[in-house]
């Protein structure tokens, strides 16, 4: 089967890649000739994977799901969440935001969790997955493993960054191989 997965982060199709059995083709926005980049203007995470899952359904009649992270940290209310991409400004630049929440968080508790949403367009239905990580965030940025908050992102029972450990515990771990998870789980159903 047939599957785009509307992204064009390399890293993030990358570790789905490592989690698909084989009987699903997974294809990215770029495989599929789709190089526009589709405006998440939604306020919630749940809405902006929905968008992305829908512009790739609707413009090329594919089947697709798409997903959405958000960084929610317990001392900042639930900030940057689904700001995260664009914490520090629309440059959307990793460093920038990992230096604003090390900034913006003087608060002595470090509590945060990663949440992924993810939408799932599939014969005329549409589905949602969810995945969690709970954790703590660093005082400084350790590890080159990864992308986006990894370097400063303590999973819960571990005492290294996401940034530190292996992509293969991550991905066991995270946000959204916990959501890439229940995917594949209803995927198998339908085969
Ligand atoms: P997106 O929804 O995947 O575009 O992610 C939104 C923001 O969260 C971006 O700043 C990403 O870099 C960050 N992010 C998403 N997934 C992860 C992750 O697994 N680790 C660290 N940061 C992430």
């Amino acid at each position: 089967m047939k599957l785009v997965f509307a992204t064009h982060n390399q890293n993030k199709l990358k570790e789905v890649q490592l989690l698909l059995p084989n009987h699903i083709t997974l294809l990215s926005l770029d495989d599929i000739g789709c190089t526009e980049e589709i405006a998440e203007t939604a306020e919630t995470l749940e809405g902006n994977a929905k968008i992305k899952a829908d512009y790739v359904t609707k413009n090329y009649g594919l089947s697709c799901f798409a997903d959405d992270t958000g960084l929610l940290v317990d001392a900042l209310n639930g900030a940057p969440g689904v700001y995260s991409a664009r914490y520090a400004g629309e440059q959307k630049n990793d460093e920038d935001n990992i230096n604003k929440l090390l900034k913006t968080l003087t608060n002595e508790n470090r509590s945060a969790h990663f949440k992924t949403v993810i939408a799932l367009n599939l014969n005329n239905e549409s589905y949602f997955f969810e995945g969690k990580v709970f954790g703590t965030i660093s005082k400084k940025k350790s590890g080159i493993e990864g992308f986006g908050y990894d370097p400063i992102f303590i999973p819960k029972e571990f005492k290294k960054t996401f940034a530190e450990l292996p992509i293969s515990i991550k991905n066991k771990i995270s946000h959204r191989g916990k959501a890439i998870h229940k995917l594949i789980t209803y995927l198998k159903t339908i085969n």
